[in-house]
């Protein structure tokens, strides 16, 4: 079988990857440029867009902002999976507010803010620990501020003074005091079945993803069970197909969902050595309409990820469940070339691995790795 990825990063290569011993062939598409090329050497292949599309089985998609007219081509295809509705969505943080509106899924006090003006009615109605984001194009923090005392409203306003929010609206969130992050990442296959993977815990570190445990340490059963819950009536509600990835912030024992990604997502990258079935292969699966993989894990897992540093010792391959995987890129502040995978028996041990990796990786460059390591040993 065929798929077409829109999206040519490291999730797609990870797809393709995970695609071959299946006989699932993974091409990826360049939606800059608009052509196809290999996964893994980013070369054009020998294909139109518009061939590839005619050949596939199925076109998904490796991140969520992709011009629309193009989402629209694959639509009328009618192999694109997940749907429409859910990459748009996924996209514009408009659309996913009223989603979670729609289907009252708890989430963060915010409003919906498209000229600058409003700001201050908004610090009075929400207080003034606001985070505020742009609502197309933002990832890995990038697209949003902060405001932590009205007395800064002045000069964020300024700040702001140059985006056209009438074409661009920001939501404005109240800033959650949470007591951690935690994500679900689950499939729906086309015939409505759902599995889920367990619930991670995810650290942040300037609003980029750099570590997540799974299963998340200390998780009741009540908490698995209204995360999957919220991931129930929310792929429902999308009609949705692949796998997707739900962001919470937990509150004591409530989650708020703080995002939602109509795709296979960071914090599940852990699958590829701690589950029985990776989120890639189960992505393939569904988007194919084969049958959904076991998502069992494993007793502790950890994913640590690389970011703008590539200068590792590899002796840290010598480091049992230790398991490396770089993306091929070359360096840069805040980006992401890689991650390492750590897989133990139970999670004192995984917090031992991850103290000996730690050895081997600056501390600037990996928050959280030592730290969390001490914790869970
Ligand atoms: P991603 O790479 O996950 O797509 P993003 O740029 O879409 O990131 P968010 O997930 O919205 O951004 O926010 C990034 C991080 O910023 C969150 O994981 C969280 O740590 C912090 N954050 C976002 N919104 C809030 C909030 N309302 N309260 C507290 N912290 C927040
Ligand atoms: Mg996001
Ligand atoms: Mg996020």
């Amino acid at each position: 079988m065929k798929v077409l990825i829109f999206g040519a990063g490291q999730l797609a290569r990870m797809m393709y990857l995970a695609g071959a011993p299946l006989g699932i062939e993974v091409s990826a598409v360049d939606v800059g440029a608009r052509i196809v090329v290999d996964p893994v050497s980013k070369m054009p292949l020998s294909i139109t867009l518009d061939e590839a599309m005619l050949e596939a089985d199925a076109i998904s998609v490796e991140f969520e902002h992709i011009p629309e007219d193009l989402l629209d081509q694959a639509r009328k295809t009618g192999k694109l999976l997940p749907g429409m509705e859910a990459i748009l969505t996924g996209a514009d943080r408009v659309r996913e507010k009223r989603l979670l509106e729609r289907l009252a899924v708890p989430n963060c006090g915010h409003r919906i803010v498209d000229d600058v003006a409003q700001l201050d009615e908004v610090v009075d109605a929400l207080g003034e620990k606001l985070i505020l984001k742009a609502s197309r194009d933002g990832y890995d923090g990038y697209g949003q501020w902060r405001l932590t005392c009205r007395e800064d409203l002045p000069a964020l306003k300024q700040e702001l003074a140059g985006l056209d929010l009438q074409a661009v609206p920001l939501v404005v969130e109240q800033m959650s005091l949470f007591d951690r992050e935690v994500s679900l990442v689950g499939i729906r296959s086309k015939q409505g079945e759902l599995k889920f993977y367990p619930l991670a815990e995810n650290l942040h570190h300037q609003g980029q993803l750099h570590v997540s445990i799974a299963p998340a340490p200390a998780c009741s059963a009540a908490l698995t069970a209204q995360a999957q819950d919220i991931f129930t009536r929310l792929s429902e509600g999308l009609g949705y197909v692949g796998v997707l990835a739900v962001e919470f912030f937990q509150v004591g024992e409530q989650l708020l969902v703080n995002e939602i990604a109509p795709r296979v997502h960071n914090s599940g990258h852990w699958s590829m050595q701690g589950a029985d079935t990776c989120q890639f292969e189960n992505h393939l699966r569904a988007v194919c309409g084969l049958p959904l993989g076991d998502t069992k894990a494993a007793a502790a897992s950890a994913m640590v990820n690389i970011i703008g540093y590539d200068k590792l010792n590899l002796e840290l391959l010598k480091i049992s469940g230790c398991h490396l995987h770089l993306y091929g890129k070359s360096v840069r502040a805040k980006r992401k070339m890689g991650h390492i995978n750590l897989v133990g028996d139970n999670y004192a041990r995984l917090g031992r691995t991850m103290l000996e990796l730690a050895d081997y990786l600056p501390d600037e460059h990996f928050p959280h790795l030592r730290t969390e390591g001490q914790k869970l040993q």
